[in-house]
């Protein structure tokens, strides 16, 4: 099936086209600079943008993919979880757009759209393994942590586990503003990493204490890592002692990696998954991508990264996600869904 997706969960208005799993365009407008001044996303200008850039975006990715409108046999769309405001315009352009076209809707989770990237393929290469089930996925980004066991993508998604305070790329955002560095802050600490030594200091792993791993076995923690960076930084400068850049960027990221690496290989060993597929805005993290190949080499699990355009939140992931269900047989959601900001991973489509 002929697929249009809409993604506007957080600051990014993502129009994707695909025929099944081929990917005709993935046309991605972001907000990201109107937000750089309050060193995160805001949501009323985040969903102000969207308002503007839907409609220049499906122009766009019509004309890209090559086709008019009225060619699409579905309008899959963001539903949840993500900014209420930004879900909504998302939500409500994509009911007119069907009702307009007199096309059926299928408004799905942005988190399974993150794992129905993987089954994207440009038409020029096909030559990719299809993505396999049972697998884990960690999806890391500036709004999600998340640790999901998919048996089946259009069916069976279960949350293994998740962050209990910051997200791992709302962690590097903050740290990068204590050490002075520009929004968004992953690819600047990324940057001054590489000069430094990632075994200068010694931060702590969130929730990887024998007392925690009972209840948290799965779950992440960035707060505190953060916190004991901003302190750490303190002493220096109330001490007047300068504060090395590098070799905090590179320590604190070397604790991120660790953590987040650390927790999807114990998934994958307990439930014995031999494949790990990542995602999210965070994946776009140098270190992350190399400890991520050398432990699941260690462990004999395959690694499966989508390219980064497709890792970031856009358009064609749902739009993949949305063939997927039409493929399996699944009935278009009833035109009386809403934008859920909280809803649970479990809930594919809506
Ligand atoms: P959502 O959480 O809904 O997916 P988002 O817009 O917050 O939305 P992305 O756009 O996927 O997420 O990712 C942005 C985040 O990724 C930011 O927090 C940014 O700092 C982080 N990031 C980007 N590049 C890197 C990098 N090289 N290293 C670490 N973090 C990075
Ligand atoms: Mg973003
Ligand atoms: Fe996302």
């Amino acid at each position: 099936p002929l697929v249009l997706g809409m993604e506007t969960s957080c600051d990014e208005t993502g129009i994707g086209i695909v025929r099944g799993t081929t990917l005709l365009s993935n046309t991605i407008a972001s907000s990201m600079d109107e937000h750089a001044r309050y060193g995160g996303v805001v949501p009323e200008v985040a969903a102000r943008a969207h308002l503007e850039e839907l409609v220049p975006a499906i122009r766009a990715a019509t004309a890209e993919a090559g086709i008019s409108l009225d060619e699409i046999d579905a309008v899959a769309v963001t539903s949840g979880p993500g900014l209420s405001g930004a879900l909504m315009v998302g939500v409500g352009a994509a009911k007119a757009l069907a009702v307009a076209l007199g096309k059926p809707v299928y408004a799905v989770n942005h988190l399974v759209g993150h794992v129905g990237a993987d089954l994207l393929r440009t038409e020029d290469d096909q030559t990719d393994a299809p993505l396999e089930y049972p697998t884990i996925a960690l999806l890391v980004s500036g709004g999600h942590t998340s640790l999901l066991l998919v048996r089946d993508l259009v069916s069976d998604v279960e949350l293994l586990g998740e962050t209990i305070d910051d997200a791992a790329g709302e962690a590097f955002d903050k740290v990068a503003r204590i050490l002075g560095l520009p929004y968004p802050g992953g690819p600047q600490i990324d940057r001054v990493a590489l000069v430094g030594n990632p075994a200068a200091i010694r931060f702590p792993r969130g929730l990887s204490q024998t007392k925690d791993m009972a209840r948290h076995r799965y779950d992440f923690s960035f707060s505190g890592l953060k916190t004991s960076v901003a302190r750490w930084v303190e002493q220096r400068q109330d001490a007047s002692e300068p504060v090395p850049i590098a070799d905090v960027a590179a320590s604190f990221r070397e604790a991120v990696v660790d953590i987040l690496l650390t927790k999807a290989v114990a998934a994958c060993v307990d439930f014995e998954v031999p494949r790990l597929l990542l995602g999210g805005g965070v994946i776009a993290n140098a270190r992350l991508r190399q400890v991520a190949a050398e432990r699941t080499d260690a462990a004999g699990i395959a690694l499966r990264i989508p390219p980064l355009s497709l890792c970031t939140d856009n358009g064609a992931m749902i739009a993949a996600l949305g063939a997927q269900l039409i493929m399996a047989g699944h009935e278009p959601s009833a035109l009386d869904f809403g934008a859920d900001s909280t809803l649970p991973v479990s809930e594919i489509q809506v």
